[in-house]
């Protein structure tokens, strides 16, 4: 086939024999060029594809070639997201969805059936918490939350049948610590699959595979695309679980994503590792500010020494997070006095974007939780969820310092 622009077959070359480093992923796995031979990754905008001739549509059917389908299946582009997501994470195979919640959501509802029971760390982002303790009880499944990080409690709770763990680690939005190893261990004990909401952490800073874990889920739309773009979710996990449990329950209920969104995160996974690191290293310098202030009681903060689980973050986290929890000692007038006066920070219900965000998460993101769920997990009307970006630190300690007096 020839075009009047040029056509030419595609550049394919050998993989290298030797592993590469996540950050030569993040630039070049996935990467399928057409025959343009263009540089960048192509967006297949498209939601159906087409066949030669009858036989092969029969054969691609049966999955007898590797054929796309049909975009809620597969798509090209949507492919290359998740092979470069999949080899960054170190996990054999990858799903990408079309938020966060669909992730979770999807990665839960796959494995249980009626009759089943679930156990979940109990500081947990209020979707997550709704998911958990509304929707699967309505099908017939039980469920068990587990305060902070003791062995003993959990293991008591993992003394019985399981069929799943959920655990988010650091919590949203006041960055609690779960033990990974030790919760899967217990966990294999039972039999459980454990899944790990990585969201807060992301990619960079945590790897819950590595740590015991079974299944990572993401919402994608945080320190992902992280650059407040588009919704997208991930999960991701072994071959078995993914062919056998997860592609079944996906590809019938349907929360594909969209090729668009696909484009946009691939090139938001070139550029992740440098902006979470400056995102890191400008929330330490905050959360330490923060802690030397008269007007804050509390920084929530796993980088800082007064963390009750600095040690374990410290261990399975290579750095201290992008979000910092703030108890004021005031109550929500002078909270929210304190939101209004800033200048550079925005009021925003996001986190993990380039921009830095700040979130009073009882009256938003943890609205919908019950009151006493919500004294429970420790958010009060004190309490604000701030999401540090790649502004320079000294401006937004600026701008901290002066909406503070
Ligand atoms: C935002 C968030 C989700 C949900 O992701 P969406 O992309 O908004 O659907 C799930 N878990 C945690 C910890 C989150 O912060």
């Amino acid at each position: 086939m020839s075009t009047p622009w040029g056509y030419r077959p595609r550049n394919e070359r050998e993989t290298p024999e030797w592993d590469l480093h996540p950050q030569t992923h993040a630039v070049r796995t996935g990467l399928t060029r057409s025959g343009f031979g263009e540089t960048s990754e192509a967006l297949y905008l498209n939601s159906g594809f087409t066949y030669s001739t009858a036989e092969e549509a029969f054969d691609s059917f049966a999955e007898e070639t590797d054929h796309f389908l049909y975009s809620r299946f597969h798509n090209p582009t949507v492919a290359m997201f998740e092979a470069r997501l999949a080899a960054i994470e170190g996990a054999d195979f990858c799903v990408a969805t079309g938020s966060g919640m669909s992730a979770m959501f999807s990665s839960l509802a796959c494995l249980v059936e009626q009759g089943d029971h679930v156990v979940a760390s109990a500081a947990m982002f209020s979707s997550c918490h709704v998911v958990i303790t509304e929707f699967l009880p309505k099908w017939g499944i039980t469920f068990e939350l587990v305060k902070g990080n003791d062995p003993t409690v959990w293991a008591k709770a993992l003394s019985k049948p399981t069929k799943a763990v959920f655990i988010e680690t650091p919590s949203n939005p006041l960055m609690e610590i779960v033990d990974i190893a030790m919760v899967s261990e217990l966990a294999h004990h039972v039999g459980a699959t454990v899944i790990v909401d990585n969201v807060m952490a992301s990619p960079v800073l945590q790897k819950p595979l590595q740590l015991g874990a079974d299944v990572v889920m993401y919402s994608a739309t945080k320190h992902i695309d992280g650059q407040g773009r588009v919704l997208a979710g991930a999960i991701l996990g072994s071959s078995s679980y993914i062919h056998e449990k997860l592609m079944p329950f996906t590809r019938h209920s349907g929360p594909s994503l969209s090729p668009f969104n696909a484009w946009v995160l691939v090139k938001s996974l070139e550029t992740m590792e440098m902006r979470v690191e400056r995102m890191v290293a400008n929330a330490q310098s905050i959360a330490e500010f923060l802690e030397a202030r008269p007007e804050i009681k509390s920084v929530r903060f796993p980088g800082l020494k007064s963390h009750p689980d600095y040690e374990l973050a410290m261990k399975q986290m290579t750095g201290g997070g992008t979000t910092v929890g703030i108890e004021f000692v005031e109550d929500q007038a002078q909270v929210f006095a304190f939101m209004n006066k800033l200048r550079i920070i925005d009021i925003s219900n996001n986190l993990g974007d380039s921009k830095s965000l700040i979130t009073h998460p009882a009256t938003s993101t943890h609205r919908r939780l019950a009151p006493e769920v919500q004294v429970e997990m420790g958010i009060t009307p004190s309490v604000l969820r701030l999401s540090v970006g790649l502004e320079h630190s000294s401006d937004l300690i600026k701008d901290l310092t002066q909406a503070l007096s």
